[in-house]
């Protein structure tokens, strides 16, 4: 499964990246980033947790 933040709706809180880091990091200018082409069945839950806690729902997964 793959996870993709949209940018453009990123607010910079840092939430997804604190709850799952091996799938979100901040970039530098503190937008969150998928860093994992494909999402792994071992980081899946955390992936998913991390969007379901995005206040702005600028996770999705496909
Ligand atoms: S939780 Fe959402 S708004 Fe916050 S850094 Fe992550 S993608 Fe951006």
């Amino acid at each position: 499964m793959k996870f993709k933040v949209k940018s453009e709706l990123c607010r910079g809180c840092g939430v997804c990246e604190a709850v799952c880091p091996n799938v979100y990091q901040m970039d530098n200018n503190h937008v969150a980033k998928v860093v994992t082409e494909s999402v792994s069945d071992d980081l899946m839950e955390c992936a998913i947790q991390g969007e379901n806690v995005c206040p702005v729902r600028a996770i999705i997964h496909s």
